[in-house]
């Protein structure tokens, strides 16, 4: 059983403000409190999670819990934070990796068929969620001799990679296709980063223009 670094247990429900020992049971179990709801800010965490490298899980057949692993301890660190009372706390695991799992909610179920890819519609790559997305699963290249890079994003599926294209193209940006990639031209890259704001703890280096200081800052994150 790996370590929990940050380990959001145990405390006071922000809900009832009664003291629990596991937050889920407490929502499941206590009759005068029930599951709180998640507000804006915690479903754009969650999308942009999804369309990154996380994904959701329920072994104890109780709702869905959300995690996520990486590398980049200060990028946990972050959703983390973004995801606030939802979330668990991080552990590291033997390989190295952080791992970040959120409390089972019942608000996860809608989420499911995200596992497969996003829905063809009736939701927006807003900035925020589009924030996560990137910071969680896109990069820069430099291709060939370039001095200027393209933001980028490895998806295997054919029909992902398609509805990602037309969420960005939605937002303003022409994203070019590859078999299994997506990246936008050089100009829409700086626009991008521009429109994204300013770089979350973790990801600094997918925001810098400049390829020496990404090096630097990537084998940074990476090494800390
Ligand atoms: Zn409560």
């Amino acid at each position: 059983m790996s370590e929990w670094i940050i380990d959001a247990r145990g405390g006071t429900c922000p809900h009832c403000e009664q003291a629990f020992d596991t937050l889920a049971l407490h929502w499941a179990r206590n009759q005068r409190c029930t599951y709180p709801e998640l507000d804006d800010s915690h479903h754009e965490t969650i999308r942009g999670c999804l369309l990154g490298d996380g994904g959701l899980d329920n072994p104890n057949d109780g709702p869905p819990a959300l995690r996520i692993a990486s590398v980049r301890r200060p990028h946990l660190t972050w959703l983390h934070g973004q995801l606030g009372w939802l979330s668990r706390g991080i552990t590291r695991d033997s390989t190295g990796a952080y791992r970040l799992r959120t409390m089972s909610h019942p608000a996860f179920i809608r989420y499911w068929s995200w596992m497969d890819g996003p829905p063809a519609s009736d939701w927006t790559l807003s900035r925020p969620v589009a924030r996560v997305w990137y910071a969680c699963d896109g990069g820069l290249e430099w291709p060939g001799e370039s001095t200027q890079p393209r933001a980028q994003w490895t998806i295997t599926d054919d029909s992902v990679r398609a509805t990602m294209q037309r969420m960005l193209s939605e937002v303003g940006f022409e994203p070019m296709e590859w078999q299994r990639r997506i990246a936008l031209p050089f100009d829409d890259t700086a626009a991008f980063l521009e429109w994204l704001g300013d770089p979350p703890p973790g990801s600094e280096y997918k925001w810098t223009l400049n390829r020496p200081e990404y090096d630097q800052l990537r084998t940074k994150v990476v090494e800390d």
